[in-house]
């Protein structure tokens, strides 16, 4: 497992908070304008020579749209001349033209994510709020696919799609995208209560991912769900047959990740956030060093500190692989230590420990009786 105390696998820029779409579960609770504290052009290229202070994380421009910022092109520009390794994820409007996607591939973008979030345009439409959006995504991918760009595809699990993930997982695999990223709902920004699953659907919704991954043609991997981590590592424990390499390949890489743990967020504004879905500052790279930050501040070395956890979490043997979401802990309880919510597993240690109680109390109602 990689030591990130020095610098994350993973760094994400949200360049802008503006956005045309106005999706249901948005982070972001993203705006049809820019914030006018937005990060400058120039502020910008320093926040990319400071990323460069790490070594060679990926960088991901994201929003919003990143599409809503005029200069967009001579920040991409300059991420790829740093050496970074960058790749966007631009929103399913009609500023995402196939000139544009053209465009990424020239400036030298490794990758270009797009949200598929329904098996169909009514599903994905309505998810996103925009008619339309279905269409222009899947035209996205086949305009990068065309001009030899990389993509890779996000879906938000939520109660209205779990049951069509077989369905966009297809549509993925159709559209030659690299990876899949599926993200789980942290309760923040516009997401809601009643979209998000119980922890044992979790379960069953891994199931599905963990089966699918033994025969796709791209990677699969979690973001919120650090706890699929552990299915895997279960499923594999117990002689579960997988593909060389898959879904042990991207899990190996990801092993550990968590927020502020490998990972680093950068407002539009210039806070320093663990993940964007964990809204607690470290700064603002306005006044203070990123990289700084990242290495000693409170708040991200208590989050890499796999022994500071509450809850079950802090008693798992997977604690280190996994770690449970620090997002949906905070959106939940107000704690960002405590155990994630929305994981149905009980560590070894603690039904042993549980067990130990139970016969205890039968033993003493025994001695009672
Ligand atoms: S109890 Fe916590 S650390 Fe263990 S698998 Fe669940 S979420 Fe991960």
């Amino acid at each position: 497992m990689r030591d990130f105390s020095e610098a994350p696998f993973l760094v994400i820029w949200e360049v802008t908070q503006a956005c045309d779409l106005a999706c249901r579960h948005c982070r972001a609770s993203a705006q049809p304008e820019r914030h006018p504290a937005e990060l400058s052009r120039e502020e910008g290229i320093e926040l990319i020579r400071q990323i460069r202070g790490f070594g060679d994380p990926l960088l991901v421009f994201t929003g919003g749209d990143p599409l809503k910022r005029p200069d967009l092109f001579d920040l991409l520009g300059a991420s790829v001349s740093a050496g970074l390794r960058t790749t966007i994820t631009p929103s399913a409007t009609p500023l995402l033209t196939d000139s544009a996607v053209r465009r990424f591939r020239q400036a030298g973008v490794a990758r270009m994510a797009v949200s598929l979030d329904g098996a169909d345009g009514a599903q994905h439409d309505g998810f996103r709020g925009v008619k339309g959006s279905f269409r222009i995504t899947m035209e996205a991918l086949r305009a990068a696919r065309e001009c030899g760009l990389e993509t890779q595809v996000n879906t938000t699990v939520t109660r209205r799609n779990f049951h069509s993930l077989e369905r966009i997982a297809a549509l993925a695999g159709d559209a030659g995208a690299r990876l899949w990223s599926v993200f789980f709902l942290v309760l923040t920004g516009r997401a809601q209560l009643e979209d998000d699953l119980a922890a044992e659907e979790y379960e069953a919704v891994f199931e599905q991912l963990y089966r699918i991954s033994l025969a796709a043609p791209f990677d699969i991997k979690t973001t919120e769900a650090q706890h699929y981590r552990r299915y895997v590592a279960q499923r594999r424990k117990a002689g579960g047959a997988a593909r060389a390499g898959a879904p042990g390949g991207v899990i190996g890489r990801q092993a550990g990740i968590n927020d502020g743990k490998g990972l680093l967020f950068i407002s539009h504004t210039g806070e320093i956030y663990p993940s964007g879905f964990l809204e607690i500052s470290a700064g603002n790279v306005r006044s203070i060093s990123l990289v700084e930050a990242y290495r000693n501040s409170r708040l991200f070395q208590v989050l890499r500190n796999g022994d500071a956890l509450g809850g079950k979490c802090g008693a798992c043997e997977y604690r280190n692989l996994c770690g449970g979401s620090r997002s949906r802990a905070w959106a939940i309880t107000g704690d960002f230590l405590a155990a994630d919510p929305r994981c149905a597993y009980v560590p070894a240690g603690l039904a042993a420990a549980e067990e130990g109680t139970a016969a205890q109390d039968r033993f003493s109602a025994r001695a009672v009786s």
